[in-house]
């Protein structure tokens, strides 16, 4: 795998350039735009039966424990799952999402219709995270499928073991000219980014979101961007801290707290700080060491994807508690094995470098409030987050924090699950991202929305040169000026 990463950190521009050139051949595209839904299915069912042969899975399942340690549980609920139901809802939707819309037009354009046609954008790319390496690269290829365009790949080089499975995946399943895959690290991603795609669909962090609008800029490429951030779980008074403890272990701990969405930081009402600390050390043991052989040999909990992240967040937690913050539930960590236990800062400030960058591992900050307005003044402090949780029974606070905020998007006694409901567009906001996927959102993003007037009748003659005082009555009238 060392020496495929290295010759791919090679791939030479003029390779890029004939790669590109295939997926971008007129005739090529073409033929993908008049594709029907039936055979856009066809190509989206050859990576359902992919996915779903024991063998692949057994070898995705491997990928992804040796690049994360995820266990097979956490395999098949957030990276297979994702994606069976993402195609099952392509089958049942495609035909309808393919159809050309008609909209209504106002009386000023009488003796005409209107609809909108759904192209395909053309050549688009894919560059991916390492997170949940499988399904943030097989999600969108599935959609940018569905909307008949050529795909080429480039997934995340730190999680190379899943890249490696998605290239052999890509390879078989689809010809040069449909579905294209590179590996390969930044310098990759730069030379490819500098061909003139259609499209580009980027998953990954708010520094690298910006280096890719200002390529998409050259050539005025569309592009959605979905980021990370800071995401807080507010906790009022009224909340029921025990399910709130439990929810909030699983979304720090899922991947290890290496999940775009998963809840950052606790802003907590000052009354209910203590019973959440204790419930969550509770639930952390109740979680991961219910056997008492430490939260290390616990096969449901994930390593940090390298040693540079590991690095990464203990300096983080070292900088917090050298500026005074107190570690209230933590263990060891363990180098050798990029383990970091789930970790609880109290005494936190806004200044301290923990909150001044997205975690991305298993550590929970916690902010107290007395009154609802400190709550806003904090989320206040950072950009707008890609999530906002509230865990309240009072609806007077929900309706108070879902009105003085923003988000990308919000669940209210829940957390994480937004992007289950294909209904739903998912997504930030500027630093969190730009453009909204999921379902028909996703097809529409990969999609060009073609506005089109058929004239059935009639004709605009009546305002055409030479002018005549009549024109300027009745657009008069039109105004009621
Ligand atoms: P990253 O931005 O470092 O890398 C993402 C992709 O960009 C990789 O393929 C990488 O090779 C490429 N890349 C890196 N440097 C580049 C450069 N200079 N030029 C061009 N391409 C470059 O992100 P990551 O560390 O892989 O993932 C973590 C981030 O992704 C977090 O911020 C997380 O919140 C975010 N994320 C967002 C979502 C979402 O759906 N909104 C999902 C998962 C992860």
């Amino acid at each position: 795998m060392e020496k495929l990463n290295k010759m791919n950190s090679d791939i030479s521009q003029t390779s890029i350039d004939s790669i590109f050139s295939i997926l971008k051949e007129k005739n090529n595209l073409q033929q993908l735009k008049n594709s029907s839904s039936k055979e856009r299915i066809a190509k989206i069912k050859k990576i359902e039966a992919y996915i779903l042969n024991p063998k692949n899975h057994n070898s995705i399942a491997q990928a992804l424990f040796k690049d994360l340690r995820k266990s097979n549980e956490e395999v098949i609920s957030t990276e297979i799952t994702p994606i069976v139901l993402t195609i099952k809802n392509v089958y049942k939707n495609l035909k309808d999402w393919m159809l050309d819309k008609h909209v209504p037009s106002p009386l000023t354009m009488a003796g005409m219709s209107s609809y909108v046609k759904y192209e395909p954008k053309g050549t688009v790319l894919i560059l991916s995270p390492w997170n949940y390496p499988f399904q943030l690269t097989v999600i969108p290829l599935i959609y940018a499928i569905a909307a008949g365009n050529a795909v080429l790949i480039k997934p995340s080089e730190i999680s190379k073991n899943t890249s490696g499975i998605l290239k052999l995946m890509i390879n078989e399943l689809f010809s040069e000219n449909e579905v294209a895959i590179l590996e390969g690290d930044a310098s990759v991603a730069t030379k490819i980014l500098k061909k003139p795609f259609n499209h580009i669909f980027f998953t990954g962090s708010p520094a690298v979101g910006k280096i890719i609008m200002r390529a998409a800029a050259e050539h005025l490429s569309s592009f959605t961007l979905e980021l990370g951030g800071k995401s807080p779980v507010i906790i009022d008074e009224t909340a029921n801290i025990k399910s709130t403890a439990e929810k909030i272990a699983w979304g720090k701990c899922l991947n290890s707290g290496q999940t775009c969405i998963a809840p950052d930081y606790a802003i907590i009402h000052k009354s209910k700080t203590a019973a959440f600390l204790k419930e969550f050390e509770k639930t952390i043991n109740k979680f991961y060491n219910s056997d008492n052989k430490g939260i290390e040999n616990s096969k449901d909990y994930c390593r940090i994807i390298n040693e540079k992240n590991y690095l990464r967040i203990l300096s983080l937690i070292d900088d917090a508690v050298n500026n005074g913050a107190q570690k209230v539930i933590s263990s060891s960590s363990i180098k050798e094995d990029n383990f970091i236990p789930p970790t609880v800062l109290t005494n936190v400030s806004f200044e301290m470098k923990i909150m001044q960058e997205e975690i991305f591992g298993p550590v929970l900050p916690v902010f107290e409030y007395e009154n609802k307005e400190e709550v806003i003044d904090y989320i206040h402090l950072l950009p707008t987050p890609l999530a906002l949780y509230i865990m309240s029974n009072s609806n007077k606070n929900i309706t108070y924090f879902m009105n003085n905020t923003s988000a990308g998007g919000s669940a209210i006694n829940e957390l994480m699950v937004t992007t289950v409901n294909p209904n739903l567009p998912f997504g930030g906001f500027n630093n969190s991202g730009i453009g909204k996927s999921n379902g028909k959102h996703s097809f529409i993003d990969f999609s060009n929305e073609r506005g089109v007037v058929k004239r059935k009748w009639g004709n605009l003659k009546l305002i055409y040169p030479p002018y005549s005082e009549k024109i300027y009555d009745l657009f008069k009238k039109i105004i009621r000026l």
